[in-house]
């Protein structure tokens, strides 16, 4: 379990985390949405053992971080914002690197390469990667010490389709494993495709926790909004929905409907899939943040 406990934190003299408190129980996920500079990074670094708190205490299970931060970093791995991984070494030097600092056995190293189909870039210099292959690098780096909980400051922003697609897979088998999940995102529409599990979403703004909800629950109060459905017959499903009454829009990627209740994506698919009609995707236009926040509080 990871709790954090009434956290004031910030840079210099003045504060930017006010009194967060959050728990994520064990196997769980946790994502942490809010808009740029709402804290987002700042929590993870406190989290992490990176910025000492001013006040308040971090726990994983029983051991506060910031009293044993050797100990508590055996249990956490995190991947900053950014990937900050070391550009002019190779894939596998960089991960060796963190081996030696954790005592860790080299062959976890080809182990987690190969899980994340990373093993033909292994002499590459990590600089030469793509975004997406360096965000791989930097998740099996806070991989490396198999710890139990994970904190991934943004780690779907930037990155192409199938590599969001990718990662988010490899996110819900780490679940599967048992890992315990902190993430962050100011993308909205990413929460939609963790529905169906464990996850509460807490909402941070200006450094404060202003509402916290299970996913599903919070999904449910994004009102009226767009969504994006990949389809292979386009013209013929957007014939369909307007039987159906929906307001259709031919999108660059299929069609755009909009839907007063973000649960009623399940009936549009329903409805599509009936009519032999393919979807590769649904996905929630993007909505500002600012919407959400007035839709829900
Ligand atoms: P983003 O997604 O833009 O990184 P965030 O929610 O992660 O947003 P933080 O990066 O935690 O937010 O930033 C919160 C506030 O702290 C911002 O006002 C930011 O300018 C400030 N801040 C962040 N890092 C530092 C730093 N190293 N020194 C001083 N102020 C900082």
């Amino acid at each position: 379990m990871l709790k954090v406990n009434g956290v004031h934190a910030g840079y210099g003299d003045g504060n930017v985390l006010h009194n967060l408190s959050f728990t994520v129980p064990d196997k769980e996920i946790y994502v942490l949405l809010g808009p740029n500079g709402a804290g987002k990074t700042t929590a993870f670094r406190v989290v992490s053992g990176i910025l000492p708190p001013v006040q308040g205490r971090v726990f994983i299970d029983e051991i506060d971080v910031w009293e044993e931060p050797e100990k508590a970093k055996t249990s956490i791995g995190y991947l900053p914002e950014g990937e900050r991984v070391y550009l002019d070494l190779s894939v596998y030097k960089n991960l060796k690197f963190f081996c030696k600092i954790y005592n860790i056995e080299e062959k976890r190293i080809d182990q987690l390469l190969e899980e994340f189909g990373l093993e033909k870039y292994k002499s590459a210099k990590a600089g030469f990667l793509s975004r997406g292959l360096r965000k791989r690098l930097a998740i099996i780096r806070a991989l490396l010490h198999d710890p139990k909980v994970l904190v991934l400051d943004e780690p779907f922003s930037n990155l192409d389709i199938s590599t969001v697609l990718n990662l988010r897979d490899r996110i819900f088998e780490l679940l599967e494993e048992g890992k315990t999940i902190l993430f962050s995102t100011h993308i909205l529409s990413e929460l939609q495709n963790f529905e169906s599990l464990k996850c509460k979403v807490g909402i941070i703004k200006d450094g404060r926790l202003i509402l916290e909800e299970n996913v599903g629950e919070l999904m449910n109060k994004v009102e009226n909004v767009e969504v994006v459905f990949k389809v292979d017959k386009r013209e013929v499903a957007k014939k369909i929905l307007e039987r159906y009454g929906y307001d259709v829009k031919y999108d660059s990627r299929g069609i755009t409907v909009r839907v007063l209740k973000s649960r009623e994506v399940s009936t549009i698919i329903r409805i599509l899939l009936d009519n032999d009609i393919e979807v590769y995707e649904s996905k929630l236009r993007e909505t500002p943040i600012e919407k959400i926040f007035t839709d829900i509080t």
